[in-house]
């Protein structure tokens, strides 16, 4: 089983989902198995309890599971069914380990955040990582895992420190980490803004999960210069920077990456071989 972490930083909103959708749709096209996993670091059970004035629509799955609505980015991108354990919340893994403590599960042990929290949200990842989604029998290729929130919100720590652990856990050949940031463009200069990405990553590297690829949101096509000061500080190749511009229609951000050879960057890091000739899925 690989997996591949979408975090995101500088600010919310800035297609984390879709970006996570594209690339769970070009592994896909490389003949890959897909599933997914959405993470939202939100105290609440369910998106069932949350306004739409607040958070959007609720999605509704099959199974009855009232979820985050990129769950059906990821339905429809990927045409799969997921479960309601697909959609990983606070409230569901703080749920389990209470229930857990009141059974006494933990024989005397004092409950924490660290190991415990963190290694419910690596086993819950892990079992619901094999369960397939496509009607198929076996175990998925590939578990792309969206991590919901902004790299340094409180909310997002014990998760965050639950992947830093995971990355140990499943070997580094099986884990590939993409972090989306935003270029802005500043004044009628129309420079490329490349801080906000430089500060999201060091935030990241600080907290132990170093990215191997960056996406770099912004409105007009990244330059080359943009992508090699990116590189230069954020400790990735040039070719690893790969930049997600505004485009009239979402279904075009998987164009977007395989002109930018992502499909074989991931491929490469995660030691894994195409099912179909990857020339021909253009
Ligand atoms: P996040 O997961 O970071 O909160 P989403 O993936 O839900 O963000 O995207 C936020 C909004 O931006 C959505 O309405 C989505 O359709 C739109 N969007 C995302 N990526 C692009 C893009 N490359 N071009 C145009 N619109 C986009």
């Amino acid at each position: 089983m690989k997996y591949i972490l979408v975090t995101g930083g500088v600010l919310s909103g800035i297609g984390k989902g879709i970006i996570a959708s594209s690339t769970a749709m070009i592994m896909k096209s490389m003949g890959l198995r897909v599933t997914s996993i959405k993470i939202d670091p939100y105290l609440n059970i369910d998106a069932g309890t949350m306004s739409p004035f607040e958070h959007g629509e609720v999605f509704v799955l099959n199974d009855g599971g009232e979820v985050d609505l990129d769950l059906g980015n990821y339905e429809r991108f990927l045409d799969v069914s997921l479960n309601r354990d697909n959609n990983i919340t606070t409230g569901k893994i703080y749920n389990l380990v209470i229930e857990k403590e009141r059974k006494g599960l933990f024989l005397g042990k004092t409950v924490q955040v660290v190991p415990h929290i963190t290694e419910e949200i690596q086993q819950w990842v892990e079992r619901v990582a094999h369960i397939p989604v496509d009607g198929q029998e076996g175990t998925p290729d590939v578990c792309v895992i969206e991590l919901g929130g902004t790299v340094g919100d409180i909310e997002s720590m014990p998760f965050i420190e639950a992947m830093r652990q995971f990355q140990f856990r499943v070997g580094e050949d099986n884990f590939c980490l993409l972090h989306v940031t935003l270029v802005p463009v500043l004044g009628v200069v129309g420079e490329q803004k490349t801080k906000p990405s430089q500060q999201s990553v060091r935030e990241l590297r600080a907290l132990g999960l170093s990215p191997n690829l960056v996406m770099c949101r912004s409105t007009q096509p990244l330059s080359t210069e943009t992508k090699k000061k990116i590189s230069l500080f954020c400790h990735v190749a040039p070719e690893n920077v790969i930049g997600v511009h505004d485009v009239s229609n979402i279904y075009r951000v998987p164009l977007l990456l395989y002109q930018q050879n992502t499909p074989n960057i991931i491929l490469n890091r995660l030691k894994l071989t195409p099912k179909v000739d990857i020339n021909c899925v253009k």
